[in-house]
């Protein structure tokens, strides 16, 4: 009798300069708990039998939710001072997938891009037309100020004043990877994209192949981190493609992909999964905020040096 396989859930919560000495106590406690909160409502749908792309998706929502985390409720300012939220679902059973780019009005973007991957002939919308689109499916929609917060508005005024921005300013993005007992795969990413950035920029994200994509049998991919070279390198295509065609394991794989963007400048994280469901965090960021559940429990991490 074939064995099934074993669920696993692997979440992020973003990459960039997280450091002890940065991070508060209580700071430290609230990610923590945060990140374990959206392991277990990704772990519900899968220890009872579910998808993997409701698994996904129900981890990346408890995290839009959150204002600690750079999407949805807590999303950073654009330089006119709004949110433009950008969110990606990719099932990998059939490469269906959906995603949004610049919505400032549906209150989960990534309820709007599971829709377009559902309910629709599609695979992305942007702007007022990706907004629209949420709202004839039903999905709850919000004035955008609902994403507002004090800390976030803080961080647009100072990139304003020094003009620059630090990684600090960019991470925060929230993605999740998964497997199912029936061995299908899925990822998910969602994020406000970087403090002060243009009104109309649109970073890796909603791209498919960027900082989201699965395949059955190959891997799951999630990514963040500065999505000008992500989209460049096509970080989570790239992986995928290496592990199929090349046949590496997923943590050499995503190391040369994040190598190319690191040689390109930019740096980040990814976490992936493969066909048979063991899990890889790869980051050239100073921390990145992760999490995995299996059968045997979760565990969630900060640092890079955990
Ligand atoms: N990748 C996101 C973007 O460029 C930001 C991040 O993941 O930190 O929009």
């Amino acid at each position: 009798m074939p064995v099934k396989p074993e669920w696993r859930l692997v979440i992020h919560g973003g990459a960039g300069v997280i450091l002890r000495e940065n991070l508060s106590q209580e700071m430290e406690a609230a990610y923590t708990a945060a990140l374990n909160e959206a392991l277990e409502a990704g772990a519900r749908v899968l220890s009872s039998g579910g998808e993997a792309i409701d698994a996904v998706e129900a981890a990346v929502l408890v995290m839009e939710d959150n204002p600690l985390f750079n999407a949805g409720y807590g999303a950073v300012f654009t330089a006119q001072a709004r949110h433009e939220l950008d969110a990606a679902i990719m099932d990998g059973r059939d490469r269906n997938a959906g995603a949004v780019a610049g919505v400032m009005r549906v209150k989960n973007p990534i309820k709007a891009a599971r829709a377009v991957m559902d309910k629709s002939e599609h695979v992305m919308f942007a702007g007022t037309g990706a907004d629209a689109f949420a709202e004839t499916q039903g999905l709850d929609m919000v004035d955008n100020t609902h994403f507002d917060t004090e800390w976030r508005r803080q961080a647009l005024e100072r990139v304003l004043e020094d003009r620059a921005r630090t990684a600090a300013d960019r991470h925060g993005t929230v993605g999740a990877v998964a497997i199912d007992t029936n061995g299908n795969l899925a990822a998910a990413t969602t994020t406000g994209g970087m403090t002060a950035k243009a009104a109309g920029r649109v970073g890796d994200t909603p791209l498919i192949g960027a900082a989201t994509y699965a395949e059955n049998g190959v891997c799951a991919v999630s990514a963040t981190g500065h999505g000008e070279y992500f989209i460049r390198v096509g970080v989570a295509k790239t992986i995928c493609d290496r592990v199929k065609l090349a046949g590496e394991p997923i943590a050499i794989a995503a190391g040369v992909a994040l190598d190319e963007v690191a040689a390109l400048g930019g740096d980040g994280g990814v976490i992936v999964i493969d066909g048979a469901g063991t899990p890889a965090f790869v980051f050239n960021s100073a921390g990145m905020y992760r999490g995995v559940i299996d059968a045997s429990g979760a565990r969630v991490a900060i640092y890079g040096d955990e």
